[in-house]
Order: structure tokens, then sequence, then C-alpha cells
């Protein structure tokens, strides 16, 4: 491959490195590739099938031999069908996040949407025996450079089934809308990240409190 191609790899590589792992679950962080959803500040992570890979290397799906691969097999072709498909599984996975964390009454298509795309990832999947437990494994996951979704999907079907919906939450900053599942002991979580939003609301606070005074 030319230089235009290994810097393209190595720019997304670098660009994915500052991405924030915060979720606490790969369907969520899928999700959070989206920062400022809804607001003018929108920032959107995901502007090619390119930087889907990059992420899908970030969060350690692909190997970055793998990455690199699939991002060969659509260079200088047109991957706007790829791209599409990414972009509407994350739409989808999203509206059903922020159902639960609305508290709506289940929307019947937004169930039936999520239960599309689980049927198709779960076609091919297996269970795999590894050591003394099992899991779950997706042989065609390097066929095309959608197919990370197949593990991103699954992941989010066995966290609706299997975890404690009262900690899903969505970032307590107004404009953030990460999404995360609040591991902590007393369930007190609210910031997405200490070191962002977390952090811009300390100073805030500490703003408002001293704002009166004379320093
Ligand atoms: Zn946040």
């Amino acid at each position: 491959m030319d230089k235009a191609f290994n810097d393209l790899v190595r720019q997304t590589r670098e660009k994915f490195l500052s991405f924030d792992l915060d979720g606490n679950n790969v369907a969520l962080d899928f999700v959070n590739t989206v920062e400022y959803r809804d607001t003018p500040k929108v920032y959107e992570w995901i502007t090619t099938y390119i930087d889907a890979l990059g992420w899908a290397e970030r969060v350690g799906i692909f190997s970055p031999e793998i990455t690199e691969q699939l991002i060969a097999r659509g260079y200088e072709r047109d991957s706007s069908d790829w791209y599409n498909q990414i972009i509407e599984h994350r739409k989808i996975l999203h509206r059903v996040f922020s159902t639960v964390i609305k508290q709506k009454q289940e929307n019947p298509s937004v169930m039936n949407d999520l239960n599309v795309i689980l049927q198709a990832a779960r076609k091919r999947a297996v269970i795999d025996m590894n050591g003394s437990g099992f899991s779950w494994h997706f042989p065609d996951v390097k066929k095309d450079p959608t197919g990370f979704l197949q593990p991103v999907v699954n992941s989010a079907a066995d966290f609706l089934v299997k975890s404690d919906m009262k900690r899903l939450k969505r970032c307590s900053d107004p404009e953030c809308g990460w999404l995360f599942y609040d591991t902590s002991k007393n369930k007190s979580r609210r910031w997405c990240s200490m070191k962002g939003c977390g952090n811009r609301a300390k100073v805030n606070k500490f703003y408002l409190n001293h704002r009166n005074r004379d320093f």
C-alpha cells in the first residue's frame, strides 16, 4: 500500500487513542461515538467506514493487522453502503438504550428494529468453549468492514437481558449525551467521566460558589 494509505491508517489509529471507553460496555461505547448529540456542538467520531474500523480496533474487536486489511478492502471504492449500515445500527441501539433510560413504555418499533439486527448478527454466531467457560464467537466478523457490528449488537442484547437497567444512565451534563453503565457500589455515578464532564461540573460549581467573592 502507498504512503497515503499508511498515513490514513496511522491518523485513524491516533484519533481513536483519545476516544474514552467510559461506557463500561462495548455497545454503549459504540453509541458514544456521537458526542453532544442533538446540540450545536455535536461531534461525530465516525465519519467514514474507516473511522468505524478505527473504533473497532480501539475497543479490541480487531487486531491492528485485521483493521488494516479491512480498511484496504474499501480503500478507493464506494463504501457508502457499509457506512450507512454502521450508522443505522448505531441509531437503533441508541434508541433502545434511550428508551430504557427515559423509562418509557417499550415502543414496539424500537424492539422490532433491535430484533431484526440481532437475528442477523446471531445467524452466524457459534459458542466456543474456552477454559472453564463459554463465549460467543463470530466467524464472519472479518468478512467485511461491517462485521464488527455482529459482536456489538450481540453484546447489546446480552447487556439488556442480563444487566441491572437501573444502572444504565445518561451523563448528567445536559449536553454531553454519553451513556454509561454505572458499576459504582451505591449506584452514584453521574458523569460519563471524571476527567471530562465530571471535572467540568466541578469547575463550574467552584465558579458559581466563588463568583461573588472578592479575591
Ligand atoms: Zn459526559
